[in-house]
């Protein structure tokens, strides 16, 4: 054996007894590791506890907190919304080791043990702010093997959270007497502000108070906080923990003995988002400076019609950069309940009145059917037995769409309806997200036009968003961050711009007295009047805003005074003109799809060589129709226009072509009726023989299938009217192949019908016939 074996020999050995050593150390290290392995799985951590929902504004201030399930103030903190002097006072106070232990200090375990063991009593100072989490999350008596369980709870939270997740849940569990828990609800309730905002001397208080929560309550022991409170703040002098000249002036604060409630600002936006959406923090999108200007507005709105009977408003103001929810107010005084205060008219189901004239326009603008120039008669009509009336109770003769639209016409609204279908624009109003009216769907008829079905302010104002967006409607945004969803290109581009250009003009019977309003921005609205004077509308919309207005009753009781026009046009005018005040708004562009285009100016279809006046019109490239002039004709007539010719008794002289204006039937006898000045040609030659392929008299009273219920033997009469063109001179009425009576076409004839089935006919003098069938009920 060599010496160098000899040595080798004995490396080996004293290797062995090294790794020996180890394996000793590594077994235990081992045992713990498994054992907390099993321990943690059979014992996981407690979930976290329920935190109070809290609804803030855009700009962070908190609206509304609500109770937590087992009705606490418990309001989650995060370390960003603490003052940092409170977050120095509380480590310093109760864990300086915080950021270097593992959940446990070693040292303090140690020296507690020491003091116990001496004392013969159970100390609280070991306990580490983690540790104190685990009690606070699940409470339990002081005994040695809860300190040890609180122990391994430590670990668990240490090696879960972060120290920035554990100091967050101490600061929101933390007990403030009573059902007050952490520091910002105490923030609120003792001093009315947000931790961020607290003086020294109040969070030196708030890190005091949790010491002895029940005895310590701000309101009632005053004295005995402000001891233990200069007690911290002289010893926080000698380490020098703050500022000495700060801490001289926190022993001067005085103490107010006093409790505030929880804010609750913006009401009914608060609850609305409380009941509707999940989260313990929401931070929405409302501005609080617009919603404090918008509740203004809207209470001096009221006062100023209370007398004419209106208790009530609401106001919702979109941002249309991204549909954002910016004011919210559900009714003029959310405290008043007289008025019913608490009832949320943004919600609330109401008759839209005439708004949704605005969408229909658009709709059949799309559809290709509609330019703005075109012409409806807003004559008396009779739909089905429907027999619709103007606001004013006045009819206006031939109309273009655009003038039908801003004066809010009532017959060529129903009119478009009948042209673009019912069904139709019931299925986009769906499309759109107007629940009610998909509920109601069966039971709608054309008067769902005038107001005849139930849709709610946020419904409307988000339709009306899409005019201001490109024609796409986006959810309404009520928090931030919230992903962009996509848009519903509900109208096209062109077709929002044609609502806007129509809706924002000056001419318009609905306008306030602008001579308040200097600075107004421009803006398009349109106006809505439900039945019975219930809900006065106005709803507005520029590139910045889209601004839905409601104003009424909530009881459901109607004011003769009530009216769109008077009552929340001026609320509107108010909100544009001091929300967007000023502002550089620039209007829409034209879109490129959009062309201009010559058009007859009494028919608004395309000029022909025959139409003596032309105007200019929008048309929607490849979608509008192109329908030409149907009105103005050439008619063979005698040399002093009195006597027309057809190519069968044209005579070989005396005779000339002239161009007259030759309206449908219905809207003829009208005019001329009412006294307009009619370009119609002359009758037709009286010695004619010729057969006429066109249609006979049209039937204007009663409409086909019309029921009538009328009182038995009350002789009540039967109105007979029909219109034919301007060649005929006389109509026959027959009722059940019996001749009843001549009249002249468009004169009202009666009858009194005594069956319960009349087949009503009416013959011209060129022996055409027009029919329809009505039924009688007596009651
Ligand atoms: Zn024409
Ligand atoms: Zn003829």
């Amino acid at each position: 054996m060599t010496l160098k074996q000899v040595q080798g020999d004995i490396n080996l050995i004293m290797h062995f007894e090294l790794i020996k050593k180890y394996a000793y150390a590594v077994k235990i290290v081992f045992t713990i590791l498994i054992a907390f392995i099993v321990l943690d799985v059979l014992f996981p951590l407690p979930g976290k506890k329920e935190f109070s929902k809290e609804i803030h504004a855009k700009d962070g201030t908190l609206l509304s907190a609500y109770l937590t399930t087992d009705d606490k103030w418990r309001l989650r903190t995060e370390l960003e919304e603490v003052s940092p002097e409170l977050i120095k006072a509380v480590l310093e106070k109760e864990d300086s080791w915080f950021y270097w232990h593992p959940g446990i200090n070693p040292v303090s375990i140690v020296r507690a043990i020491y003091r116990n063991v001496t004392n013969g009593e159970i100390q609280v100072g070991a306990s580490t702010i983690t540790m104190q989490v685990a009690r606070m999350l699940e409470p339990k008596k002081r005994t040695y093997l809860n300190k040890l369980a609180e122990i391994f709870r430590a670990v668990q939270l240490e090696i879960k959270y972060s120290k920035k997740e554990i100091l967050g849940m101490y600061l929101s569990l933390l007990p403030f007497g009573g059902n007050i828990e952490g520091v910002k609800s105490a923030s609120y309730i003792y001093f009315n502000r947000p931790p961020d905002k607290l003086s020294l001397a109040q969070s030196i208080m708030l890190a005091v108070i949790p010491n002895d929560p029940n005895t310590l309550r701000l309101d009632r022991s005053n004295k005995e906080i402000i001891k233990n409170r200069n007690y911290w703040i002289n010893k926080f002098k000698q380490q020098r923990i703050f500022p000495s000249a700060d801490l001289n002036d926190a022993l001067d604060e005085p103490v107010e003995k006093k409790r505030y409630a929880v804010p609750l600002l913006a009401p009914h936006f608060s609850y609305y988002l409380k009941d509707n959406l999940k989260g313990d923090i929401l931070n929405t999108t409302l501005d609080l400076s617009i919603q404090q200007t918008a509740e203004n507005i809207l209470l001096q709105n009221i006062k100023r019609v209370f007398y004419k009977g209106i208790t009530n408003g609401a106001v919702l103001v979109i941002d249309n950069k991204n549909s954002s929810v910016v004011a919210y107010c559900g009714s003029a005084d959310f405290y008043d309940e007289g008025s019913f205060g608490q009832v949320n008219g943004i919600t609330a189901i109401r008759s839209p009145g005439s708004t949704l004239k605005a969408a229909l326009y658009a709709y059949a603008f799309d559809d290709g059917n509609l330019t703005p120039q075109m012409k409806f008669a807003d004559i008396p009509t009779d739909f089905h037995g429907y027999q619709p009336e103007n606001y004013d109770l006045k009819f206006y003769g031939n109309v273009s769409a655009e003038f039908a639209l801003v004066n809010s016409l009532n017959i060529p609204a129903v009119r478009l309806l009948v042209q673009v279908g019912l069904n139709n624009f019931i299925n986009f109003l769906e499309g759109c997200g107007f629940n009610q009216i998909q509920k109601q769907k069966s039971k709608l008829g054309l008067s769902l036009i005038l107001g005849g079905c139930g849709t709610n302010l946020q419904e409307l104002t988000q339709i009306f968003t899409a005019f201001a967006r490109e024609g796409k409607m986006y959810p309404l945004h009520f928090v931030q961050d919230e992903e962009e969803q996509k848009g519903e290109q509900i109208f096209s581009v062109s077709s929002s711009y044609l609502i806007a250009n129509i809706l924002s003009g000056t001419s318009r019977s609905d306008i306030a007295d602008l001579s308040n309003y200097s600075t107004l921005p421009k803006f398009a609205w349109k106006t809505g009047t439900s039945y019975g004077k219930r809900d006065a509308w106005a709803i507005g919309f520029n590139p910045n805003y889209t601004i839905g207005v409601w104003m009424g009753n909530f009881n459901g009781v109607g004011s003769p005074n009530l009216s769109g026009a008077e009552v929340a046009v001026p609320l509107l005018f108010d909100l544009f003109n001091t929300i967007d005040y000023n502002s550089d708004v620039k209007w829409f562009e034209v879109p490129e799809k959009l062309i201009t285009r010559e058009v007859c100016s009494e028919s608004g279809l395309i000029s022909t060589l025959y139409c003596n006046s032309v105007i200019h019109d929008f048309a929607i490239k490849d979608k509008s129709h192109n329908e030409v002039c149907n009105i103005h004709k050439p008619v063979y007539v005698n040399l002093d226009e009195t006597v027309q010719y057809c190519t069968a008794c044209l005579p070989s002289s005396d005779y000339k072509k002239s161009v007259y204006t030759v309206y449908e039937p219905e809207l003829s006898v009208w005019l001329l009726q009412n006294k307009y000045n009619d370009q119609r040609p002359p009758a037709h030659n009286p010695d004619c023989t010729a057969k006429f392929a066109e249609d006979g008299p049209k039937i204007l009273s009663p409409s086909e299938d019309y029921e009538y219920f009328l009182e038995k033997d009350s002789e009540q009469e039967i109105l007979l009217m029909a219109a034919s063109d301007s060649r005929v001179k006389t109509h026959y009425w027959y009722v059940n192949e019996k001749f009843v009576k001549k009249s002249k076409p468009g004169e009202k004839v009666f009858f009194i019908p005594n069956e319960k089935v009349l087949k009503i006919t009416c013959l011209d003098d060129k022996g055409r016939d027009g029919r329809v069938k009505v039924s009688v009920k007596y009651y």
